[in-house]
């Protein structure tokens, strides 16, 4: 059998909107999450008569939203379904994201009970000031709490994600947030730059003059602050955003990079299946009246052509250390990579940005700064 990661998507959050979030998440749908993991769970069993004899699931990932906030009962309900139709492997990561305020000693029984072996905590700072700013429902407190409990429950793999470049945030707090989470044994840290997507509040109020963020090289700065502590307490930067203790790196996510297949379920979850990708609605309420009559809801495919899966392999990898595998580049795509783009490929080694070791080329440790440029240079 062939290895298939399955993302559940559960588009629920409590309370408000974060300021900066353009997810696919409600806040005022509580009622209907019965019925959404109903509609889910006739989403798994559809999806699995076409491909459970064939896939077994190296990894399952609950994304959201906030998975952690839906009442206690339903996500188990979601992976017996998902036992009951698929097959798991033995060693199977198997992830749900929380928010630290919804993290309760009850929600943690349920999902050591189900199989559940990964937690990954939206905690994003230690500064409640930053946290108002932003608009999450937690403080540095409950965020703490959070952590330890869950490793006093006997959660041993725990990731965290922080952001970068927020309002009122500095490098000290970074710093002092990364220490912390260090100190306590927190295998998994991903560290992500604030976005200002269209249409959120925090966009608008940039745009309009009413706040401040800092600039891209003070977030840089930050950057550079969390990856020194966290490389001095024995993490590894694995993916430009990722930093992990040794073999706690996310598996699920080295499917998204590595350009393996994946099977998303749930309302605007995306796929990657036979060179396909597909998405679901993003209509709530469609989505739950298709699946309950028992029809699929995707609303989008699109076939990827050789250039564009050439491109989106050499963008990705360069991205982590595992580096771009030219060989295999040309292997699947054709062409003579190394060759085709020497000129480019000896600048950027002569200046110390990228380093070749048997036919792989690796971003250097101080040029992920200028990633971006290094990639559309090889692109
Ligand atoms: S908790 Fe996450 S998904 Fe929910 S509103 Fe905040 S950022 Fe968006």
């Amino acid at each position: 059998m062939k290895d298939l990661s399955l993302y559940i998507h559960i588009p629920f959050c409590s309370g408000h909107k974060c300021n900066y979030c353009s997810f696919v998440s409600f806040c005022n749908k509580t009622n209907d999450m019965e019925t959404y993991v109903k509609a889910l769970c006739e989403e798994i069993k559809i999806r699995s008569k076409e491909l459970a004899g064939e896939y077994s699931l190296a990894t399952i990932y609950f994304g959201g939203g906030t998975p952690s906030c839906i009442e206690t009962g339903l996500i188990a309900r979601i992976m017996l379904a998902i036992k009951a139709n698929f097959s798991i492997a033995r060693n199977a990561e198997i992830t749900i994201e929380c928010n630290p305020e919804s993290l309760t000693r009850e929600k943690l029984e349920e999902y050591k009970l189900v199989g559940i072996n990964r937690l990954s905590i939206g905690v994003q700072s230690f500064n409640n000031n930053v946290l108002d700013f932003i608009g999450r429902s937690h403080n540095a407190k409950v965020a703490k709490n959070a952590i330890i409990l869950a490793g006093q429950m006997g959660f041993d793999n725990i990731s965290v994600d922080m952001m970068l470049g927020l309002p009122a945030q500095d490098t000290v707090d970074v710093e002092k947030m990364a220490k912390w989470l260090a100190k306590h044994n927190v295998k998994h840290i991903s560290a992500y730059s604030l976005i200002l997507e269209k249409g959120t509040p925090m966009k608008e109020l940039v745009d309009e003059g009413r706040l401040s963020v800092p600039s891209d090289d003070e977030t840089v700065d930050m950057y550079n602050s969390v990856f020194a502590v966290l490389k001095k307490y024995g993490y590894q930067r694995y993916e430009v955003s990722n930093f992990a203790q040794p073999d706690y790196e996310c598996k699920h996510n080295i499917v998204y990079w590595t350009g393996k297949e994946y099977l998303g379920l749930g309302v605007s979850a995306h796929s990657f299946m036979g060179g396909k990708r597909f998405s679901n609605t993003e209509d709530f309420d469609k989505y739950i009246s298709s699946l309950l009559e028992k029809n699929l809801a995707v609303e989008n495919t699109e076939i990827l052509s050789p250039s564009q899966r050439r491109e989106e392999e050499i963008m990705l990898s360069l991205r982590t250390k595992f580096g771009l595998d030219t060989r295999r580049l040309d292997r699947l795509y054709g062409g003579n990579f190394l060759k085709d783009k020497e000129k480019e490929i000896d600048f950027l080694a002569k200046n110390g940005f990228i380093k070749i070791d048997d036919g792989k080329i690796y971003v250097c440790e101080n040029a992920y700064y200028v990633l971006s440029a290094i990639i559309s240079k090889l692109i």
